[in-house]
């Protein structure tokens, strides 16, 4: 995941991209960069590790009267250390490109590159693609255009590119497969392209969204489409953008809800770079933190927390028990309290809270420090008091979340679980010298760099599940009853979205464990009744698919949600809502391992209950009876 900005015309070149790209550093920031090219067809490159501020007086320093186009990047790496070579945008020959997504048969072009004498600069898989222009242009004797057309189609895996060449310096080319680009054009300002509406709306509020398969080329007097794969040209709609302050207060969503919905993939970013402090690593260095040898030390964790934390507490379990031998149960706080639990030794207790201040949860961390329990808490907030009262703390980088119904810092709990998870299965691989766990490990976590990106598909608005999403929720609307339902990691995840589903909407829905459902609630269904069927493929997944059958046989209405490839699933639903994800790729792997689906189920579930709060027409920020932080019992 990435910004990408670029812009042909008359103005400032410089000040543009960097404003622009300014306001795309929530889509990742660990490096930056942008080219300047002047009319005779000179271009001059600005890159740095980190944030804009990093290349801002480099650029700013240049006369801005010698360019008249350009292009910018801030980069969230997937492929090659943070570092200036590898930050954007890359140069090949007279070409100049930025990219954003990944490509999956990197390897093959790279080999391709070697095999005809040349050697990137760079670790990424973005700069193998400007050879790949190039060599099309070399061998056809053909313009940018053409070059960039003929090479997209050979590149897998979702990617925007945008490229310049000094051989035509009026033109950017960009073409989308996958991750956004929207673009603009005025007469007095020129033509400009994003990766979202952000950075186009400071000069025109008119856009066009760009669809998969679209190429255009942005000049000063304009932007043509076309169809990247026929050349043909196509029309794009053009899309007035509406901004009230009230909106912009919301950084354009009509509820935080929905914009803290969107900033997971932030979320992740945050929380990721957060605890690998240096990511030139390999593996990632996990940062130090006193929690780590507690955790080390356990012979048993005990995760006690209430609702939406509580569901992530339940996930916790299922990653610490695939990736460690850690005995692991998960608990509600409020019943833990009062029970008569008895301590083992060895045994550590972990709080999660997302404000730190819920009281079940800070009062079982007080009784367990009396006991001289050793105690951890997860908290999205500093100096709360339940992180002042745990021995160790974990904090989790989802920032301010304002509506109440819990989005992105449920993620970051996620994720600091399957982190902590990780963390400690590595250790034991590395002294059990267990080769395949430490692959494995190795795989989650390079994986988890890649959730951001896949996340910001899922929820791209317009895109084809945040459209499923849309009907789903407009069909099953009046629906008397939901149920959700799910095995292994999904099964948190059906109490988390009926619960989410409850709290915005006011409609009764339940969440259950899909091999539960026939023993009892199976009773409920008939027609009127929707059940959200939660199927990745993963190894739960047959036996999930068969709880569908029964479902459909009693007549209630099926909400599936799966890999995007699963035709048999799609068509056994009257609703199918596609994960960005292939359970197959060419290479016989999944594209995200299915410990880390999670990561883009929960959010599509939020957006499901959001879409169905929308249409009801209720207090979607603070539902009616709700606070944000529970400080009572
Ligand atoms: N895969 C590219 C890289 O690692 C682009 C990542 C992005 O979208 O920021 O540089």
């Amino acid at each position: 995941m990435c910004g990408i900005v670029g812009y042909v015309g008359q103005h400032a070149v410089g000040p543009i991209l960097l404003k622009g790209l300014k306001r795309l550093e929530y889509r990742g920031y660990d490096s930056s960069g942008v080219a300047l090219f002047d009319e005779g067809g000179r271009s001059e490159t600005f890159k740095a590790a980190g944030k804009i501020a990093a290349i801002e007086p480099m650029v700013l320093a240049k006369d801005q009267t010698l360019f008249h186009g350009g292009i910018g990047h801030t980069r969230w790496a997937t492929h090659g250390a943070p570092n200036t070579t590898n930050a954007h945008p890359h140069r090949v020959k007279d070409l100049v490109l930025v990219h954003n997504g990944i490509i999956e048969n990197y390897r093959e072009i790279q080999k391709l590159v070697y095999a005809r004498g040349y050697k990137p600069v760079s670790e990424t898989d973005s700069e193998l693609f400007a050879f790949l222009v190039m060599f099309e242009m070399e061998e056809h004797k053909i313009d940018l255009i053409e070059g960039v057309r003929r090479a997209f189609p050979k590149i897998h895996g979702s990617s925007s590119v945008v490229i310049m060449s000094e051989k035509q310096p009026g033109l950017i080319v960009a073409v989308r497969n996958g991750s956004p680009l929207v673009a603009g054009w005025n007469k007095e300002f020129g033509a400009i392209v994003a990766s979202d509406a952000q950075p186009i709306l400071d000069h025109t509020n008119k856009v066009y969204y760009l669809e998969n398969g679209d190429m255009i080329v942005c000049q000063k007097s304009g932007i043509q489409f076309f169809d990247a794969y026929s050349g043909k040209p196509v029309e794009r709609k053009e899309v007035t953008i509406d901004w009230s302050a009230d909106r912009l207060d919301k950084n354009g969503y009509a509820h935080y809800m929905l914009k803290e919905i969107h900033e997971q993939p932030r979320t992740i970013l945050d929380t990721l770079h957060a605890y690998f402090e240096d990511q030139t690593h390999r593996p990632f260095e996990f940062a130090k933190n006193a929690g780590i040898d507690q955790l080390s030390a356990a012979q048993r964790l005990s995760i006690i927390a209430c609702g939406t934390s509580w569901h992530a507490g339940l996930l916790g379990r299922y990653w610490f028990e695939r990736y460690t031998h850690l005995p692991v149960d998960t608990d509600l706080a409020s019943e833990f309290r009062y029970r008569n639990s008895h301590f083992t030794p060895g045994q550590v207790v972990m709080g999660i809270s997302q404000s730190g201040e819920t009281a079940d949860t800070l009062a079982v961390l007080q009784d367990v420090n009396k006991n001289k329990v050793p105690t951890l808490a997860i908290t999205n907030v500093k100096g709360s008091t339940i992180s002042r009262e745990a021995k160790s703390i974990f904090y989790t980088y989802a920032g301010p979340e304002i509506g109440v119904a819990s989005t992105k810092a449920f993620t970051a709990q996620m994720l600091m679980l399957v982190l902590l998870a990780g963390r400690l299965g590595r250790d034991l691989a590395v002294n059990d010298s267990q080769g395949k766990k430490m692959i494995e490990i190795d795989r989650l976590y390079r994986e988890l760099f890649e959730v951001p990106h896949y996340l910001s598909m899922a929820l791209e608005t317009g895109g084809s599940t945040a459209n499923a999403v849309k009907k789903a929720a407009q069909d099953t609307l009046h629906s008397k009853a939901f149920f959700f339902i799910g095995r292994g990691y999904s099964f948190p995840l059906a109490l988390e979205g009926a619960l989410k589903l409850k709290e915005i909407a006011y409609v009764h829905a339940e969440g259950y464990a899909a091999g539960e459902l026939k023993h009892g609630p199976i009773a409920m269904l008939e027609p009127g009744v929707t059940v959200i069927v939660i199927a990745p493929k993963d190894i739960w997944y047959d036996k999930t698919v068969s709880n569908l059958q029964e479902v459909k046989a009693r007549g209630a209405k099926i909400v599936a949600v799966g890999h995007a490839d699963d035709k048999t699933l799609a068509s056994m639903a009257d609703h199918f809502i596609p994960l960005p994800l292939q359970s197959k790729k060419p290479d016989g792997q999944s594209t995200l391992d299915e410990s880390l689906t999670p990561f883009l189920i929960s959010p599509i579930l939020q957006l499901l209950s959001y879409e169905i709060a929308l249409s009801k027409g209720t207090d979607i920020d603070q539902p009616r009876n709700l606070a944000k932080s529970v400080t009572v019992e």
